[in-house]
């Protein structure tokens, strides 16, 4: 049975100015086997070593670095895990020597960075430990990966961005697919009947019960803090802040 972290939470921030990128980054301990899927944006290296050390962990503590796919907000973090091996399908491999024309999230030097890393293909159903496995769920890219782990009892799938967000549920297809629609919509049906339990790749982990969809953890609001008053460079400053509790006045009750 694996324990489940959330290092970094996923979030689907985009501006007119471009998409921040901000991936979910999931720890799965098992045994003494530290997993982590997927590694963030850059931009979050930092968040991702501070979170780690929460757990009075190291990059170097980890075992196994699973990547979904090889879109630089999931990937690009790869080198902080210098012991890793590094687990993705070989199909991705060959993707991202030739992208799609219009994926604005790949780019074929990544190819060139995994000559660097202890690369070690997989395919479905493959063990990654026990209690965790490999489902092939390819659409969004064409060799992406998603993880079905055994967490507390329960079935678990960490989707990456073959199932971003609630919205892919409701809709039965996530909002980018860079490879095939058919593919994709059959791999948001293949983990809905593996799983009921998600950690999306953009979204707070969430659970699916018929109808019914509900938030597990993570932060829910987002706060504007900043402005381009200064007279400076624009600078636009966000916080994200954990779930207030619902503030009811007492006065108000009979
Ligand atoms: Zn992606």
């Amino acid at each position: 049975m694996a324990r489940m972290d959330v290092l970094t939470y996923g979030f689907a921030f985009v501006s007119d100015q471009g998409g921040f990128g901000f991936s979910n980054v999931s720890l799965l301990t098992v045994d003494n086997q530290r997993i982590l899927v997927d590694t963030g944006p850059p931009s979050r290296r930092a968040e991702v070593f501070q979170a780690l050390q929460s757990h009075d962990l190291n990059p170097d503590d980890i075992d196994l670095v699973v990547l979904t796919h090889l879109h630089w907000d999931h990937c690009l973090n790869v080198d902080m895990f210098k012991n890793a091996r590094v687990l993705l399908h070989s199909r991705e491999i060959d993707y991202i020597k030739s992208p799609t024309a219009k994926d604005y999230g790949a780019a074929f030097y990544v190819a060139d960075m995994l000559d660097k890393l202890k690369i070690e293909p997989v395919s479905e159903g493959d063990t990654v430990v026990p209690g965790i496995s490999i489902m092939e769920t390819p659409g969004h890219t064409s060799g992406h990966i998603s993880l079905v782990a055994d967490v507390d009892g329960e079935t678990v799938l960490v989707a990456g961005d073959a199932l971003p967000d609630t919205g892919t549920v409701k809709r039965g297809i996530p909002y980018n697919v860079f490879w095939d629609v058919d593919d994709a919509t059959e791999s948001v049906e293949k983990m809905l009947d593996a799983s009921s339990v998600f950690y999306p790749g953009h979204d707070r982990p969430f659970r699916v019960d018929g109808e019914e969809i509900s938030y597990i953890d993570g932060p829910g609001r987002v706060e504007l803090t900043d402005s381009n008053e200064g007279g400076e460079a624009i600078r636009l400053g966000y916080r994200v802040l954990q779930h207030r509790p619902v503030n009811i006045n007492l006065l108000q009750k009979p």
